[in-house]
């Protein structure tokens, strides 16, 4: 059997860290197994499904690097479809035409209130009634035929077996009476249309699946193997949600955050493969697998996110992170070696950082020539006058450097510091602050490297006078 999985949101909203994370399973799941990933966009609700939302989705996939195989589909095209299943169950007898009123369905679910043991709300009353007594004033809804005794298993490849009494199953409405298809009817169909045979979704969805499953009985279809993994919690152990700072997943790319770290962190929040933290997209295809996916919600933690950001902003290709920081800088006046020296120095900055973001402000000193931005504690180291003799003196001797290298500059300025009994720091501080503007930096001599002799003597000077 070839594996076919699905992502099917609810473009209702923003991709959200939960769906990421759903995403993420179903397309390593297919990729593991050489099968197929399919994206279907499930806005058969009109009135909350939105475009915005799902240019936000389609978005956050390709950010995060989920390619789906072939188009997505929009399941508000399958409608008609949706609509010939529903009546061919009703012309084999597996559904049927309900036509109670509003004021009917009141009554039964205040009825199923006040008696203690009801477990069903629709008390079936059109369930075997001859469709003859239909009144002709009222649109009727279509239900589907569920077991009404014994109980039904669901082998979850993630919870185990799974098991409900049918008695708790109402008859439930797959099409309503204006002919629009339910999400119970319209997700069993296309999972079936699309070939699926394994549903990853958030245990949120566990209690349908035994209404689905009876549904694709009633079909005459396989049922596909469900995996209801659980939710992601917050820190606090209460469903994650946005006082947590569960944000839509552009949210974090504008964070500053790589898409690597990302599906590195989500992949971790309820699958491990050892102690491993940190896994490659490689590494995940190869591993990943239902039965290491856990039982218990796992918990976001925004620290962990950001270290294993960080983590990932070390090793990342300067060239990579050099480009980031560019296109973050459209509109400063940049210095024509601006990319030259970040693609030079970008170890340096992106040891230090844990957001791109981050890393586009430590690198501002980087990007434009001179005379450039001081901060306040900077230009407070600059204004003692001895600072300004030091420069001076440091300048000159700077300019008979015989290489231009970090040993040469690290041994001129040793050699100065010892001179004046001074430690290296007293030196590198005014120094720091004369080349960067800020008084936090990478190492003062791969700066000075990176720069080069004509731009470091200029904000030597500059920073003197
Ligand atoms: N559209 C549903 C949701 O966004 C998912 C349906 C499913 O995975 O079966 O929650």
């Amino acid at each position: 059997m070839s594996v076919v999985t699905r992502f099917a949101p609810s473009p209702t909203g923003f991709l959200h860290i939960g769906g990421a994370r759903t995403a993420l399973f179903n397309y390593l799941f297919a990729r593991h197994h050489g099968g197929r990933f399919l994206l279907r966009i499930e806005n058969t609700d009109s009135k909350r499904s939105t475009d915005e939302a799902i240019a936000a989705i389609l978005h956050g996939m390709r950010w995060l690097g989920l390619d789906w195989d072939g188009e997505e589909t929009y399941q508000s095209c399958n409608a008609d479809h949706h609509r010939t299943v529903a009546e061919q169950l009703v012309a084999d007898g597996k559904a049927y035409k309900c036509y109670c009123t509003p004021e009917e369905l009141v009554e039964m679910r205040e009825n199923a209130r006040n008696s203690s043991g009801a477990t069903r709300i629709y008390d079936n009353r059109w369930r075997d009634r001859d469709p003859s007594e239909a009144p002709t004033d009222i649109d009727p809804v279509i239900r589907i035929k569920m077991p009404l005794n014994g109980e039904t298993t669901i082998a979850d490849a993630v919870q185990g077996d799974v098991t409900k009494a049918n008695n708790t199953l109402d008859d439930f409405i797959i099409l309503r009476s204006d002919g629009t298809p339910t999400y119970m009817l319209a997700v069993v169909v296309d999972d079936h249309d699309m070939g699926v045979t394994h549903a990853i979704r958030g245990d949120d969805h566990l209690n349908n699946a035994f209404r689905q499953h009876h549904l694709f009985a009633a079909c005459g279809w396989d049922t596909p193997v469900f995996a209801h993994i659980p939710l992601i919690h917050g820190p606090d152990g209460a469903k994650l949600s946005k006082r947590h700072g569960a944000l839509g997943v552009e949210a974090y790319e504008e964070m500053g955050l790589l898409p690597e770290a990302m599906c590195n962190y989500l992949l971790r929040l309820g699958w491990s493969h050892g102690d491993d933290e940190i896994i490659s997209r490689e590494q995940a295809v190869e591993w990943f697998d239902l039965a290491d996916v856990g039982r218990s919600p796992a918990r976001f933690d925004m620290d962990k996110l950001m270290n294993l950001n960080a983590h990932y902003l070390k090793s990342a290709d300067p060239a990579r992170l050099t480009a980031i920081v560019m296109a973050a800088v459209t509109g400063t006046t940049v210095s024509p070696d601006a990319e030259n020296r970040l693609i030079a120095g970008m170890p340096g900055l992106a040891s230090r950082a844990k957001t791109t973001n981050e890393l586009v402000d430590f690198a501002s000193f980087y990007i434009v020539d001179a005379p450039i931005k001081m901060n306040d504690k900077a230009r407070a180291s600059l204004c003692d006058p001895v600072a300004g003799e030091m420069l001076s003196t440091l300048a000159e001797l700077l300019k008979k450097a015989t290489s231009w290298d970090e040993a040469e500059l690290d041994g001129i300025a040793r050699r100065f510091a010892e001179s004046r009994g001074l430690k290296l720091g007293k030196v590198a501080q005014p120094l720091r602050a004369a080349l960067t503007g800020s008084n936090v930096s990478p190492s003062i001599f791969e700066v000075m490297v990176v720069l080069g002799p004509d731009e470091t003597l200029t904000r030597l000077e500059n920073a003197v006078s």
